[in-house]
């Protein structure tokens, strides 16, 4: 007889808060698999927790004044599995020391996690690759983290606007690994790419799960493009 028939599917709306940590060594057992979304203040990044999850106030913990420093881990149903909401960025109360000062826990957080199997960077569609961002593409890149570029609010845009922000995104990102970087559009007002990004989160965590088959209900074909890196990238082809 070979591995489990069972196939367990991981239910994100079972996402529920576990616990907050300042820093790395308040962070949950490093075991098991988690995905990490990281975004600027107003980025849309709460909302697409809560679409992902359809727990309109789960995202909320990271909001509560004081918090918004912290990393706020979700446990889903799946043992070891866990979501990860990383600290706002570019809240102009936050003062400057403690902008740094959280930048130096995210960094070590990201060098030292060996459970982060991704990360879901949420960038507004009409406002992509800010100085933040561009931060994160690169740690993503020189550390060899798969990174999920999420563009959001595509709602503002009809579908011309869309398929152009994504193409000025794909030439704007520097040059990596080829299927490092993923990159999907997003609506949390319109429940628009939900599926998509289920399969890229499950996709993510399945080798971590060990002999246990993992699929959405949606499982099936990934759908979003891969972004091919910009040395392998056959003839652009703008409108
Ligand atoms: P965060 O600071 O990155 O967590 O951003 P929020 O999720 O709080 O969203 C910031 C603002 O953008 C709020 O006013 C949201 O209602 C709005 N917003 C978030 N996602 C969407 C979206 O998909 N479409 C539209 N039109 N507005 C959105």
């Amino acid at each position: 007889m070979t591995a489990l028939m069972t196939t367990q599917h991981i239910k994100f709306r079972s996402a529920e808060f576990a616990t907050s940590a300042s820093k790395v060594s308040e962070c949950p057992l490093d075991i098991g698999s988690e995905v990490a979304f990281a975004g600027r203040s107003n980025a849309g990044k709460s909302s697409a927790i809560n679409a992902l999850t359809r727990n309109p106030s789960l995202a909320r913990t990271s909001k509560t004044p004081g918090r918004t420093q912290l990393l706020n881990f979700f446990n889903l149903n799946i043992d070891q599995c866990r979501l990860v909401d990383l600290p706002g960025y570019g809240y102009a109360k936050v003062p400057v020391a403690m902008q740094l000062k959280w930048r130096k826990h995210l960094n070590e957080y990201l060098e030292v996690r060996a459970s982060l199997s991704g990360l879901v960077l949420v960038m507004d569609i009409r406002h992509p690759l800010k100085e933040f961002d561009r931060m994160i593409i690169d740690w993503c890149i020189a550390s060899e983290l798969p990174l999920h570029l999420l563009l959001t609010k595509a709602d503002k845009f009809k579908k011309n606007g869309i398929m152009k922000a994504k193409m000025e995104v794909k030439k704007g990102l520097p040059e990596h690994p080829e299927g490092l970087i993923s990159m999907q559009s997003f609506s949390a007002s319109k429940g628009d790419g939900i599926a998509d990004l289920e399969r890229q989160l499950v996709l993510w965590m399945k080798p971590a799960i060990n002999a246990i088959s993992v699929a959405t209900d949606s499982d099936a074909t990934i759908n979003h493009e891969q972004i091919i890196s910009p040395t392998h990238q056959t003839s652009p082809s703008e409108d």
